[in-house]
Formats: C-alpha cells, sequence, structure tokens
C-alpha cells in the first residue's frame, strides 16, 4: 500500500524516547494558525520556492513550459493554479530552490529504509515515529507502516492530535508501544478559534487512550499569548491529572523559524514577529505544568 509523506528526519532526538527516523505523513485535518510544518497540512501534490537558495539563473522559468514561473521584482514567482508538476524546474534548478513537497511512498519500502537505521536507533533505545501532519488522516496507511515495523522488531511512537476516528485509533493500539499526543487549548471556543476543529472529539479520544493503558506522553506547543497562557496551561495540567494521574506532560518552545516555510509556499503566516521563549522562561513553563494540578 501507498501513503503521502512530506518528509523523513533521520537520527531525532526530540521524537520519543532514544534516537528515532520520524516518518511524516501528508495531510491533517487541523488548521493551526502556528502550524511548523505547512507543507504537510494539504493532501496532494504541493511544491516550494526556497528564494533564500535561489541564485535567479532563470534556468526554471526557462524550463516551464506551462509559464507559470516568472521574475517579479528579483524573485521566483509562481503562478500555482497553472502548475502541472511536470517538475522540469526541479530538475533543472542548480541549487534545490524548487522541491516538490510531496511523495508517495510504500509501507514496505519505508520499514527497509528505518531498518537500515536499527543500529543507531536500537544502541539508544529508540525507534521510529510517525508523525504528520495527522497520521490518522490516512489510517489505513498508518496501520500497515506501525504493523510493518513492528512486524521488523522497530519500537513504534505515533505523534498524533487524536482528532480522528475511535475506530481508527483502537486500530493500532497493538502496533504502538509510545503515544504522543498534542493537546493545544482546554476551551472549545479557543480551540475552534485557533486549530479549526472542536477539542470534544480530542479529549474523548484522549479519555479512552488512557483507559487501554497504553504509554502516553501529553504535549503543549507554546504559542505566545494563545495556548502558553496560564489559564490554558492550568486547565491542561487539571484535565490530564483527573484523567490519568501520572501522565506527564512535556511543553514545546515555540517555532519561530516556521515562518520562512509559509513563505516557501506563498501562504500567509499569523505572526512574524513572534520570538521563541528563552531557556528560563520555558522552564518556568515546564515546571508549571509539572506542579499545578
Ligand atoms: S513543476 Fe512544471 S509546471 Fe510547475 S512550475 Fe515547475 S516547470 Fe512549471
Ligand atoms: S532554477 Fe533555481 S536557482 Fe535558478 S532561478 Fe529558478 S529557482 Fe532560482
Amino acid at each position: 500500500m501507498k501513503g503521502e509523506i512530506f518528509d523523513i528526519k533521520h537520527f531525532a532526538v526530540h521524537d520519543g524516547p532514544g534516537i528515532r527516523t520520524t516518518i511524516f505523513l501528508k495531510g491533517c485535518p487541523l488548521r493551526c494558525i502556528w502550524c511548523h510544518n505547512p507543507e504537510g497540512m494539504k493532501r496532494g501534490k504541493d511544491l516550494w520556492v526556497k528564494r533564500e537558495a535561489c541564485i535567479r539563473c532563470g534556468a526554471c522559468i526557462l524550463a516551464c513550459q506551462e509559464k507559470a514561473l516568472r521574475m517579479a521584482e528579483g524573485e521566483v514567482a509562481i503562478d500555482r493554479e497553472r502548475c502541472s508538476f511536470c517538475d522540469a524546474c526541479v530538475e533543472k534548478c542548480p541549487s534545490r530552490a524548487m522541491r516538490r513537497i510531496d511523495r508517495q511512498a510504500e509501507a514496505e519500502e519505508l520499514v527497509e529504509l528505518v531498518n537500515r537505521e536499527e543500529i543507531f536507533t536500537r544502541v539508544s533505545g529508540g525507534g521510529v515515529t510517525i508523525s504528520g501532519g495527522e497520521p490518522l488522516y490516512q489510517p489505513e496507511f498508518t496501520l500497515e507502516l506501525l504493523k510493518g515495523m513492528k512486524a521488523a522488531g522497530i519500537p513504534t511512537c505515533i505523534e498524533t492530535s487524536m482528532f480522528a476516528s475511535w475506530g481508527a485509533l483502537k486500530g493500532i493500539l497493538p502496533w504502538v508501544d509510545q503515544f504522543l499526543v498534542d493537546i493545544k487549548l482546554l476551551d472549545e471556543k479557543q480551540h475552534k478559534k485557533y486549530t479549526g476543529v472542536s477539542n470534544r472529539l480530542i479529549l474523548s479520544n484522549f479519555r479512552k487512550l488512557i483507559k487501554a493503558g497504553k504509554p502516553v506522553l501529553v504535549r503543549i506547543p507554546l504559542i505566545p499569548g494563545i495556548t502558553a497562557t496560564e489559564e490554558n496551561l492550568r486547565g491542561i495540567r487539571r484535565f490530564v491529572s483527573e484523567t490519568a494521574p501520572g501522565i506527564p506532560i512535556e511543553v514545546l518552545n515555540f517555532n519561530s523559524f516556521a515562518g520562512t516555510k509559509y513563505r516557501f509556499l506563498d501562504a500567509d503566516y499569523f505572526d512574524e514577529g513572534l520570538r521563541a521563549f528563552s531557556a528560563e522562561k520555558l522552564e518556568e513553563f515546564r515546571k508549571f505544568v509539572e506542579e499545578e494540578g
């Protein structure tokens, strides 16, 4: 079975225990305004233009039969409506500034690839992490991928928003060693405002997942003024400790570089001026979610 991926990260150290290979599946039902992987939001073909790498040679423009590319104000501009994804510009670009960000991959091929790095992951207590996008947006492929990894003896982690049917989540339970669960906002109205969807399904799935007895790590992305507020963090901490006392919570610093990726896609970013929290502030947040019940 083939699935759609947009990236593979090798030797990842923040996506679960030990050193891991992280596979990013394309497509997500949420639209978090701060998403640091905007290239993983939509399913389907996509192209990004990394203008920082462009040497303005014009080779891509000459190669494009659809006349989708031109130079505007000293930069390559793309008319995405005209692009037929023929890849001529990608092949001609000498500086790899043009890049396709969608890729079809066989589950078997990915298992083989992860297996090749097994020497590093095994020694460190790592394995594979299936991330996205939202892996459960491609439920059958995710299931096949997880089954294949387990059959090859590779420890598995999944990073999920849990915005999926309980049936899909239940189906993968036997093949997942560790869940990394994002809880972003506890207030339903705020959740709808900033992610585009209600959090009811997420919270209901979280309760069911805890009952199923699987190892879970809750992760909260710290978005200045949105999720990183005392009220929200206290609310999530209370919800988690009431549902599952002892479940660890981790805070993830704001990624201030995400805006660059939006420019590659000619998409708007919600706030270019925001910066990541300092190490001291991050430590304060970490202690706060650990200590407050
Ligand atoms: S992928 Fe093909 S059609 Fe699209 S911009 Fe590049 S050369 Fe033009
Ligand atoms: S081929 Fe690559 S380097 Fe040359 S103008 Fe196009 S994007 Fe820039």
